[in-house]
Formats: C-alpha cells, structure tokens, sequence
C-alpha cells in the first residue's frame, strides 16, 4: 500500500497510484488531461513542467505486451494525438519519452518535453531523473505552477475538443 497525501491535506491509501487516478479515486491536480475507454492522460504537477503528461493504461498491468490488441492501438493513436497538441498549442518541438516496468505503478508513459534549460543535465536518458528532481525542487513557485495549468488547460481543451468533433459527425 502507499500512502498519499491528497492537494487538500486528505490522506488515502491505495494498492497502485495509477488505479487510484485512472479509476477516478483520485482527481489529478489540474484535472483529467484526455480520458479514452482503455486510457487516460493527466499531469504530475509535482514536477512543474510544462506540457508533461503521463499517459496510463486504465487496466492494472505492467509491461507493454500485457496490452490487447485494441488496447495497443489506442495507445499509440491517443500518444500520437497527445504529442501533435503539445506540439499545436505548446510550441513543444521536442518530447523524451520514459517508461519502466518495474513501477510502483502500473502501466504509464511519461512524456517529458524538452526545453533549453534542461541542458545543463546533460542529453537522453541520464538527464530525466535529474531534470525532473530540479523542477520539484527548484521550480514548485506560483509563476511555474499557474505556466503548468495553463499548460492543462491548453492540452485538454485541445484533445476534447477533437473528440467532440469526431462525435458529431
Ligand atoms: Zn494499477
């Protein structure tokens, strides 16, 4: 079990975090980024970056091939959707991708985008966990939060706004 500690102080413990949010028991910081039947996108804004988002499977399993048939190809579409609105509403030119199966969690892609003050870390894989532990540590004030859910904002009114669309056809 890990213990969290919810934005209003609450405290819950839950078997998996990615469960928790997927399953809608606990509401992400700036919301549900885009939500797909098998899938679903928010941020960690713990780690204030802008346009970063973890996309999740919705399903408790951990490594790729664990992923149906249908379910691997919503993937792949709804990271590619992702990607084209961070590269649409964000500027974002660059993304680093980061997902391991040895999680705490389950199932979930990291899509960190890659801005120039991040270079001082270094390039490619090495430079994630740095990357990350600065922004935590070094970036967690009101003007990089308010960036960040403006950030959200931007992402999810773009990748609904298509979904609806689509449905109206
Ligand atoms: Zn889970």
């Amino acid at each position: 079990m890990r213990k969290l500690t919810l934005s209003d102080g609450q405290t819950l413990e839950v078997a998996c975090l990615s469960c928790a949010l997927t399953s809608g028991l606990v509401e992400p910081a700036g919301g549900v980024i885009v939500e797909t039947e098998h899938f679903h996108a928010h941020q960690d804004v713990a780690y204030p970056i802008k346009g970063l988002v973890i996309l999740a499977s919705k399903r408790h399993i951990r490594c790729l091939d664990e992923l149906t048939e249908e379910e691997s190809l919503e993937y792949i579409s709804l990271l590619t959707r992702i990607r084209r609105a961070q590269r649409k509403v964000l500027g974002i030119e660059k993304v680093y991708y980061f997902y391991n199966e040895d999680t705490t969690h389950h199932f979930h892609t990291w899509m960190v985008p890659r801005y120039d003050w991040m270079e001082k870390f270094g390039r490619s894989v090495e430079s994630v966990r740095p990357v990350l532990l600065h922004a935590r540590n070094n970036r967690n004030d009101e003007k990089h939060k308010k960036d960040v859910l403006e950030g959200i904002r931007a992402l999810t009114e773009e990748l609904n706004f298509k979904i609806n669309i689509k449905r109206g056809r």
